[in-house]
């Protein structure tokens, strides 16, 4: 690096520095225009979550009590803030400040969506002033999110203002690649599903989700449905085998005879849930058969109805239960591997990675090259023969 490059990085790095200082202190940024430094600046706002210096994301319970409120201050300061420190009773305490209605948004529509207000379900326009420019997405709000309403009727509202998010997850505009679109909020975990058979079982999908779901800091659940199609269910669970020694909660059920329902229950109960999968593997029926109230179709064309046409429903937030809620939305597989680059893969196959210090050559792709440890793992059978394929195949799909 020359020293004119160095001193430039250098003035990158502070300005980034007093940036964070600056929404760690609650004043917002001023957004100018859509310049492109600036799109890169928000891009890097909206990446999936990760503890900064500051700690931002680290457990509140290790925290002292005044850092703790000055954190959570700070975040609804910055009316964007994404912070695991925000929790619903932050959002009660909003509310409570303000003279509207605490509601969460349950679908979203262009301009239009229906708020959960005590209950009930209102349609609700968004109040003009809030737009999505300067915050890094083309939406300004998605399903999940918990929103001040004004009531206006019976039935309608005003959204008056977004709350700062929990999470969110977002996939890149399709018109615009510097933007994302939110497609829900608040959502603390992934349902991965997949069927024996019928679509057939499909593992490097199921990494895929498991990328897209480490990244935007959601638990992942895995679910292998329609068990009852499989000859053996010892030779099924024993192929999946790695999830569970990777600790995820993976669950072998059967819409169709009900195994495994109860723990798949369980593992939803009190959680907000985005579910993951294929189409025709069975998550519908799954959904319906644990919880009979849950209506999936007809809530998924109640606002088309409400709006008239071009209307484009992009995630349904459903009540699952007691106190659970189920987002469905289409195009969720995208969400995983997008921005994601070659060195960053090894960080989501941790059964991979532990091995790779022992290749002889220092960059061994792990297929051809003497002296592999990992291909003497697979052989040794220490490692699993499937992970290092998915492992392989999704780092040639992915840029440098
Ligand atoms: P979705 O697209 O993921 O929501 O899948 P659906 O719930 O619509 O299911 C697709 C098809 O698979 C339907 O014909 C279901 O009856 C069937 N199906 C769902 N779960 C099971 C299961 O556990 N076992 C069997 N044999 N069939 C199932
Ligand atoms: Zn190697």
């Amino acid at each position: 690096m020359t020293n004119k490059l160095k001193k430039r990085r250098k003035r990158q790095v502070k300005e980034q520095q007093r940036q964070q200082l600056l929404a760690e202190k609650g004043q917002k940024k001023r957004v100018r225009h859509n310049t492109a430094a600036n799109q890169e600046k928000h891009r890097a706002d909206w990446q999936p979550l990760e503890p900064n210096e500051q700690g931002v994301i680290a457990d509140r319970r290790i925290m002292p009590r005044d850092e703790q409120t000055r954190r959570i201050q700070t975040a609804v300061a910055s009316q964007q803030a994404i912070s695991a420190n925000i929790d619903e009773a932050l959002w009660q305490e909003l509310a409570a400040e303000s003279p509207f209605q605490l509601g969460m948004v349950v679908e979203v529509s262009r301009g239009l969506c229906r708020v959960a207000v005590d209950g009930r379900i209102l349609i609700c326009d968004l109040r003009g002033a809030l737009i999505a420019e300067g915050s890094g997405y083309t939406n300004v709000t998605a399903v999940g999110d918990r929103v001040l309403v004004q009531l206006l009727a019976e039935d309608r509202g005003l959204v008056e203002e977004v709350l700062p998010r929990r999470s969110g997850l977002a996939r890149p505009d399709s018109f615009d690649v510097h933007l994302k679109q939110i497609i829900a909020a608040n959502v603390e975990q992934a349902l991965i599903v997949a069927s024996w058979r019928e679509p057939h079982l499909w593992l490097q999908l199921i990494d895929e989700y498991l990328i897209g779901a480490a990244r935007n800091n959601l638990t992942a659940v895995i679910c292998i449905n329609k068990i009852d199609l499989a000859e053996d269910t010892a030779m099924c669970r024993e192929l999946v085998r790695p999830y569970a020694d990777l600790n995820y909660s993976l669950h072998l059920t059967s819409a169709a005879t009900g195994q495994g329902l109860d723990d798949l229950r369980a593992a939803l109960e009190g959680k907000t849930t985005v579910l993951a999968g294929m189409s025709g593997v069975g998550k519908s029926s799954l959904l319906t058969v644990m919880d009979g109230n849950l209506n999936l179709k007809t809530n998924a064309v109640s606002l088309k109805r409400h709006e008239g046409k071009h209307t484009t429903t992009q995630a349904v937030m459903l009540p699952f239960g007691q106190n659970a809620y189920v987002v469905d939305t289409p195009g969720i597989r995208e969400m995983g591997l997008d921005g994601l680059r070659q060195p960053e893969l090894l960080d989501f196959y941790p059964d991979v990675a532990e091995f790779i210090a022992g290749c002889r050559f220092n960059d061994c792709t792990h297929s051809h090259e003497p002296g592999c440890a990992v291909k003497t793992a697979v052989a040794d059978g220490t490692l699993v023969e499937w992970r290092l394929e998915n492992y392989r195949k999704i780092y040639q799909s992915i840029p440098e």
